[in-house]
């Protein structure tokens, strides 16, 4: 009901509208109107109220509330659900636990900040208040589980197209989940699995996507790495309309990569990517292999030419050589 009001409200955004009308229309008394108007102050949306004349939506707040996101929002199933949190421990942590509940499929997580943001291998990402896009994403393809690494290639390329097409920005991956622009990561995405045998139960997908950080909101020791869609702007973006340009470019990979497998999107992230055809080091937990990256497999795996032959990965740190020293 409180999103119902908010529905009128925006509607009418710069006017005024009588508690009357409103309590008519939704079928609610005055009183209950005002209680959610209340709520809405409260959560910072800034709302006039005039004896007589009624309530003004004057300002949206800079939050990504599901409220704020489902409207005009185009998709049917990334993003319908939406749990949002000022803060949290992880996305990726709160939608493993849905999941696990049965939360269904395009459910999405989101939060402000995140206490204990996570990297691969445990490693922290820094997740400041208000001012990234900090999302978790639960999925439930019918596949089995060496088709998981392809998700995460599928969540890069739909990352990178949002970019492209929401900042005019040209934003490159690099093998396996982030996201360059300018040499420097704008996004990480962490994908984590749960398999029955060998068929995967769920999938959650979290994206890390730095939309207004300030050079300042980086710790010290990753400012020449790392960098934000503001700064590479100069301009503050619309977070809300971001998020939903990537439900769109996600769902509608999502929807081809259930139709036809990851073909059309491995061809899609050849385009965009920045690995293959570079002189790469592979870190995996147990060597470290060197060579030329050339290609991605059907299942998105690595291909890279090393000195004891062809070797395929499908996980670890890869530095690209040019970069390296
Ligand atoms: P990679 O795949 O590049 O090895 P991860 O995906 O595991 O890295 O992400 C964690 C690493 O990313 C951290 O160790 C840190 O160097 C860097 N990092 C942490 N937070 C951010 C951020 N908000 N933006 C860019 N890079 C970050």
């Amino acid at each position: 009901m409180k999103e119902a009001v908010l529905e009128i409200l925006r509607h009418h955004r710069g006017t005024f509208i009588s508690g009357q009308e409103l309590s008519e229309r939704l079928g609610i008394t005055r009183t209950a109107v005002w209680k959610h108007i209340k709520t809405l102050q409260q959560e910072g949306y800034r709302i006039e109220a005039q004896p007589r004349r009624g309530y003004c939506l004057q300002e949206v707040p800079d939050f990504l509330y599901p409220e704020e996101l489902r409207a005009g929002l185009s998709t049917s199933c990334i993003g319908r659900n939406i749990v949002h949190y000022h803060e949290v421990g992880s996305t990726n942590t709160v939608a493993k636990q849905l999941a696990e509940r049965g939360e269904r499929e395009g459910t999405v997580v989101i939060a402000e900040k995140q206490t204990e943001g996570r990297g691969r291998l445990g490693r922290r990402w820094e997740s400041p208040y208000g001012k990234g896009i900090w999302l978790s994403i639960i999925l439930r393809p019918r596949v089995a589980t060496d088709a998981a690494p392809s998700i995460t290639l599928l969540a890069a390329v739909a990352v990178a197209k949002a970019i492209k097409n929401f900042c005019g920005l040209e934003a490159l991956i690099k093998w396996p989940n982030d996201i360059l622009v300018r040499g420097k990561k704008v996004c990480g995405i962490l994908t984590e699995m749960k398999a029955d045998m060998d068929v995967v139960e769920y999938v959650v997908v979290g994206i890390g996507l730095n939309a207004n950080l300030e050079v300042q909101d980086f710790p010290e020791e990753i400012r020449d790495k790392a960098t934000s869609l503001r700064i590479l702007l100069n301009k503050k973006i619309s977070r809300v309309n971001l998020v939903r340009k990537l439900f769109g470019e996600f769902e509608s990979l999502y929807n081809l990569f259930r139709e036809h497998g990851f073909s059309p999107i491995r061809s899609m992230w050849k385009e965009m990517n920045t690995t293959l055809g570079q002189q790469v080091q592979v870190n995996t937990l147990t060597s470290v292999y060197s060579g030329l990256a050339v290609d991605i497999t059907e299942d998105g795996g690595l291909v890279v030419e090393t000195k004891e032959g062809t070797k395929v990965f499908y996980g670890g740190e890869v530095s690209l050589r040019k970069h390296l020293n």
